[in-house]
């Protein structure tokens, strides 16, 4: 009950100090004094950006931070500038009684929930761009999706100033973005990367995956043998992309209601395209499954020695 009022006046509340609760606020000023009390008790302060709807992924990631950090700030919010025409920004999932309930349940600090307007108040415009990385890739069929996320991200650095803040490997070419800006723009944060999560069956944890129907997700799950498969054909020495990449496609191709994307073989710090595969190999790909849009990849930290993120399990 109280839960509810909470969050129906979120704007102005800060819930009564209690260590099993985590506040949720969402006014800018609310968080900057949070994180201002927290430094004046000599704790380090990590961030966790999310859209809600939180899932095994997301609590990876806030283990990660609280592992590291005494002060954990979770975002949730749905950033329109991120989605493009005719995307899913309306439909997108907004279950945050249950996204604050997981907040608490993983002891975080405090919980940022913004309206839209205090992200963006009227006259507000600036845009951070960051250019080649953006352009391919996912890139390709969202133009100016990098854009959105990388001027929420800067914000939601500057609103919190943490000391680090957490991404996950399932976005690699954000994380490859939002690293490029963070150098680029000289901020004084950590960015830190965790490994993509996987449901038992292989599929990527997404807060997409509620749009897929029983048929659908059974459909999807070719994506993680696909990337599987690529993996061990890497381990195996097979070092050409192209032959790597064509055997995503082989595969992909073979599941009737999957339609691929793109499938990239890049260097995942610059994802520049590979030819040969020889270090920092990830290969992502972006499929549709009926309507709904997924992405996944594997990683390679470095495919002479076997060191990987596994595809699967
Ligand atoms: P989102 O709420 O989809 O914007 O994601 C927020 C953060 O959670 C991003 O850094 C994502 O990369 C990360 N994330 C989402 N799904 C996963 C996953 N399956 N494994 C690891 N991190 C994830």
């Amino acid at each position: 009950m109280f839960l509810r009022l909470v969050l129906r006046n979120r704007r102005e509340c800060v819930p009564e100090s209690d260590e099993t609760m985590t506040p949720v606020v969402g006014k800018i000023q609310e968080v900057r004094e949070a994180v201002r009390e927290a430094r004046r008790r000599g704790e380090r302060v990590g961030l966790v950006p999310t859209m809600g709807a939180l899932h095994a992924g997301h609590v990876s990631l806030i283990r990660a931070a609280r592992a590291e950090n005494a002060y954990v700030v979770v975002s949730i919010f749905v950033n329109p500038t991120q989605f493009g025409a005719g995307e899913d920004y309306e439909s997108y999932p907004r279950p945050l009684e249950k996204d604050v309930a997981i907040c608490r349940q993983e002891g975080v600090a405090l919980a940022f929930v913004p309206t839209t307007e205090e992200m963006y108040p009227a006259g507000f415009a600036t845009t951070v761009h960051v250019a080649g990385l953006t352009e391919k890739m996912c890139g390709v069929s969202r133009p100016g999706h990098f854009d959105g996320v990388c001027t929420v991200v800067a914000k939601l650095l500057g609103i919190v100033q943490p000391d680090a803040a957490y991404f996950g490997e399932k976005d690699a070419q954000q994380l490859a973005v939002v690293r490029r800006m963070t150098r680029d723009l000289n901020l004084a944060v950590e960015i830190r990367a965790c490994p993509l999560v996987r449901d038992a069956d292989g599929l990527a944890t997404s807060s997409r995956n509620q749009y897929l129907s029983t048929r659908e997700r059974a459909s999807a799950l070719v994506l993680g043998r696909a990337l599987a498969q690529a993996r061990q054909r890497i381990e195996a020495g097979e070092r050409d992309a192209a032959s790597v990449a064509d055997g995503v496609r082989r595969l992909v191709g073979e599941e009737p209601g999957v339609a691929l994307e793109y499938v990239a073989v890049v260097d995942s710090d610059t994802l520049a395209d590979l030819e040969r595969i020889e270090d920092r190999a990830l290969v992502a790909l972006a499929a549709r499954v009926g309507r709904t849009r997924l992405i996944d990849n594997v990683l390679l930290r470095n495919p002479r020695g076997g060191s990987t993120t596994p595809a699967t399990g």
